[in-house]
């Protein structure tokens, strides 16, 4: 899908120029000529990044930016500023107004291109994030946007990779007032160095002697640990060409020496917060893929998740020519604990079978809460004998130590009762094999409880 790109200008033949430009390029464009107008288009979320002019009658363009990154529907969306001012003073202005980035009049086609792909990419991403992270939001979750509105961008963890004492030395201390910054003047190891320390931003000089910057940056691209971390470049003001390159390679942003200080922080900052943002939206969605296959009591799968990874392993182990094996377990009389002692103690009971059932299998093995009172737990790679010896483990774990209740004060005995099958055909269900575990379940209860059974073949 091509990016949609909205041009505010209040000046026809600026809107001209830009439209055709990025209509070569095969981007969607769409045009206003005031900021009521863009706002109102970005309110229908119509586009992926806005190429906003500074001065325009009526709204400026920082106050147009001021209202787009302060609303959370908004926020998210990139806001590149196209002025004619371009002192560093004019820069931090808009970079505090929430502005992503510049572009000075006239604009270059060349910088334009890299600078539109390179945000919109951005903006995809996070659209991905925020969308697979929606479910966390509606189970009641702040929505990362609010916080971001209200990050400062500060007491950030910065990793500067420069080697010219000169110039460190004058940066180092600026970044410090409002950051925690680590100095790397050795090239070779500042990937390794940029790994290990959890940093929100990492800053690469590309004047390094004997070494490329970029090749830095690309390599910080492709580490895993790093992949994440925004990378701000500086450069001399001949480094131009190497500078698009480092776009197109992920570097998310740029400062030409001689560096003023304001721009620095100002930049900083705002890498940093879209980076506190980009992990809150990455979290989120952690945490709802987890709630959605964990039960909350336990700490075990639920059993959406072993259904549906059930036939996963099912087929692996059977291409491989492994046998499979599923365990059934039902604590027995549970009901009379929970009447005996409060469906609390009930619930110390669940949690701490949970840990017991943990220790005594494997880590390939898979537990899980399969209903009220009743687990599964699959076995890879195991046939019905091995299987028993395991059930017989697990029996005695729980029977062979009372179990604590009401915090400590009191201890009860509980046991458990364990069916066991194992997947016999190629290609049999296995519904068909739980089936077969959940029978010999029974019989181990009607056969007095307490016991392992297996189930007929
Ligand atoms: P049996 O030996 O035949 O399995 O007897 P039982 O009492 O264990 O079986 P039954 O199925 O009659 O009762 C299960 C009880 O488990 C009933 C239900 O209230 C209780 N239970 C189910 N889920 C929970 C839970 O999350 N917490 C607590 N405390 N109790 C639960
Ligand atoms: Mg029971
Ligand atoms: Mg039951």
């Amino acid at each position: 899908m091509s990016a949609r790109v909205l041009v505010v200008d209040d000046t026809p033949a600026n809107v001209k120029l830009l439209e055709a430009r990025l209509s070569a390029e095969y981007f969607d464009v769409m045009t206003a000529s005031n900021g009521t107008q863009a706002l109102e288009i970005c309110a229908r979320a119509e586009c992926d990044i806005i190429l906003l002019d500074v001065m325009m009658p009526d709204m400026d363009g920082f106050e147009v930016c001021r209202r787009l990154k302060s609303n959370p529907a908004t926020h998210f969306i990139p806001v590149v500023m196209v002025t004619a001012l371009d002192s560093p003073a004019d820069r931090v202005r808009g970079l505090e107004a929430g502005a992503d980035d510049f572009l000075t009049k006239p604009v270059s086609d060349v910088v334009l291109i890299a600078r539109v792909r390179s945000l919109t990419r951005l903006k995809m991403m996070t659209d991905e994030l925020r969308m697979r992270a929606l479910t966390s939001f509606e189970i009641g979750v702040q929505a990362p946007e609010r916080s971001a509105i209200a990050d400062t961008g500060k007491n950030g963890r910065i990793l500067l990779v420069d080697d010219r004492p000169s110039s460190y030395e004058r940066l180092a201390p600026v970044l410090g007032t409002e950051h925690a910054v680590d100095v790397e003047p050795d090239p070779t190891q500042a990937l390794f160095h940029a790994a290990e320390g959890n940093y929100d931003l990492i800053i690469v000089s590309l004047g390094l002697e004997n070494f490329d910057g970029l090749r830095l940056c690309s390599q910080a691209r492709s580490l895993e640990r790093t992949r994440q971390v925004p990378l701000l470049a500086i450069a001399d003001p001949e480094d131009n060409t190497r500078l698009l390159r480092g776009l197109e390679i992920g570097v998310n942003d740029y400062l030409l020496r001689p560096v003023d200080k304001n721009e620095l922080l100002a930049r900083a900052r705002t890498l940093i917060r879209r980076r506190r943002y980009t992990e809150h939206l990455r979290d989120n969605v952690q945490n709802s893929i987890e709630a959605a296959i964990t039960d909350a009591l336990t700490g075990l799968h639920n059993r959406r998740y072993m259904e549906s990874h059930l036939s996963t392993l099912a087929e692996q182990n059977a291409m491989r020519g492994k046998p499979l094996s599923v365990m059934m377990l039902d604590i027995d009389f549970f009901k009379a604990i929970n009447d005996s002692y409060g469906h609390d103690a009930g619930d110390d009971v669940l949690r701490e079978f949970a840990v017991r059932i943990r220790k005594s299998i494997r880590g390939i093995d898979l537990a899980c809460r399969y209903g009220g009172e009743e687990f599964v737990i699959v076995m890879p790679e195991t046939d019905l004998h091995v299987a028993g010896k395991v059930a017989e483990r697990v029996r005695r774990g729980i029977a062979s130590e009372p179990f604590m209740i009401e915090k400590g004060a009191r201890r009860i005995d509980v046991t458990i009762s364990i069916g066991i099958a194992t997947l016999e055909k190629k290609g049999e269900p296995v519904a068909d094999v739980l089936k077969r575990a959940d029978v010999a379940l029974y019989r181990a209860k009607h056969d007095g409880r307490n016991r392992v059974v297996a189930a007929a073949a």
